[in-house]
């Protein structure tokens, strides 16, 4: 039977972040995909780094959002130096554009909720964000500037921190599919695959949407899939520096020159096919927040899965399964909350404690949900 001193059941950018931290610090780590790693959520995804909460129900997810912000220049650092790959990291900020009539209500509604959660907003007029933007749309009656925003190139993230996690010694096994964590009593002993099982001391679930497929894991990681559907474009002539956001759309332009716009949210299970109306949905925004990408060439389509979780909130940390560890449920901010993620799941596991109050996040809040029902 092999033997390790982590097991990580998924090979996105949650888990193989998370198996480059621990064999940065000298564990001994496998990493597990039931196919080849990085191909689902973090390779579908837009790479708009957004500590703003969407709406009220994601505010508890700021000071996690933060801090991995904080983190981010460090860890695309990090990554960068050791697989020698880019990650097309863009700390240009985010520039929200508003079109109702109510701008000036909008606008200090806007600034006032970020400003509350110690985030960065600055009032625009139509006319100076044109002057950042030109692309931007005549329609435009105010924008925000959020300066301390970025983006990245998630599919070169994914690849570089897979190639760091190689070459920092991490042990891959891609087309293994775990199918059940082990057990002996109440202490978690490694994973079970359809011809093996793999004996490790610390064992972390980070299959993305897929987590609760695993026997073993669907309690503490109830997780559903949230398909969203996305659109590259080609612009030859249309200049756009930071990511642009409105309430129907955003885009998020990339160093070669694509624009992605996204995304639908979509409870449709497991299945990724596009639809007309998701489609039609998302060039129709793009179209309205930047006109000039009505000349633009299609040049990819396609659509991903997000692990999303009964509250909409990231799930992470330890279990009451001794060794069993969490970490999935991130939604819409996975690819923002992988440094943190990586360090605090890190920090557990080398110290039992962690540097950020997590309690909130923890796999064991589904079990005390369904106690009190
Ligand atoms: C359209 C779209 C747009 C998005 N935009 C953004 C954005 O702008 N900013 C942002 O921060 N986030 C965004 N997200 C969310 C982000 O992509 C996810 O939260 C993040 O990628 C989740 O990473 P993960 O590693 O948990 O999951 P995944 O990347 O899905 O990885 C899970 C891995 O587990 C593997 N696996 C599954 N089952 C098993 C098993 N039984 N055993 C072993 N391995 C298994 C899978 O093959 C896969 O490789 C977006 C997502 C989508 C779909």
């Amino acid at each position: 039977m092999k033997k390790f001193d982590v097991a990580v059941a998924g090979g996105g950018l949650i888990g193989a972040s998370i198996a480059l931290e621990l064999a940065r610090a000298g564990w001994k780590v496998a990493l597990f995909d039931r196919q080849e790693p990085g191909q689902e959520s973090s390779w579908a995804g837009a790479g708009i780094l957004s500590p703003a909460p969407e709406n009220a129900s994601m505010i508890p997810l700021v000071p996690l959002a933060k801090a991995s912000m904080a983190i981010y220049p460090e860890f695309v650092g990090m990554v960068e130096g050791i697989s020698g790959q880019s990650a097309g990291y863009r700390p240009k900020g985010t520039l929200q554009a508003i079109f109702s009539r109510d701008a000036r209500e909008e606008l200090s509604t806007v600034i006032a909720l970020h400003h509350g959660l110690g985030l960065k907003a600055e009032p625009l007029s139509a006319g100076d964000a044109r002057v950042l933007e030109p692309s931007l749309s005549d329609d435009l009656e105010a924008a925000v500037l959020r300066p301390d925003e970025a983006s990245v190139d998630n599919r070169a993230l994914t690849q570089a921190v897979l190639d760091a996690a190689r070459k920092s010694g991490v042990h891959f096994f891609p087309g293994s599919a775990a199918e059940s964590i082990c057990r002996e009593g109440s202490r978690c002993t490694g994973l079970q695959f359809k011809n093996e099982r793999i004996e490790a001391q610390w064992t972390v679930i980070a299959a993305g949407c897929f987590s609760a497929k695993i026997e073993g894991a669907a309690t503490y990681a109830p997780v559903r899939p949230a398909k969203g559907q996305m659109v590259s474009l080609r612009a030859y002539a249309l200049k756009m520096e930071r990511v642009l956001w409105s309430e129907k759309i955003y885009l998020v332009p990339r160093n070669d020159g694509r624009v992605l716009a996204g995304a639908t949210v979509e409870y449709t299970g497991f299945e990724k096919g596009l639809t007309a109306g998701g489609l039609e949905k998302i060039l129709a925004g793009a179209i309205e927040l930047s006109p000039g990408l009505a000349n633009s060439r299609v040049e990819e389509t396609w659509a991903g899965l997000r692990p999303d979780s009964p509250d909409h909130l990231p799930i992470l940390g330890p279990t009451d399964v001794e060794g069993l560890l969490i970490a999935t449920g991130h939604f819409r901010g996975g690819i923002l909350l992988t440094p943190v993620t990586a360090r605090l799941i890190r920090e557990w596991i080398t110290k039992q404690s962690v540097s950020l109050d997590w309690e909130r996040f923890s796999p064991m809040r589904f079990q005390s949900a369904s106690a009190n029902r």
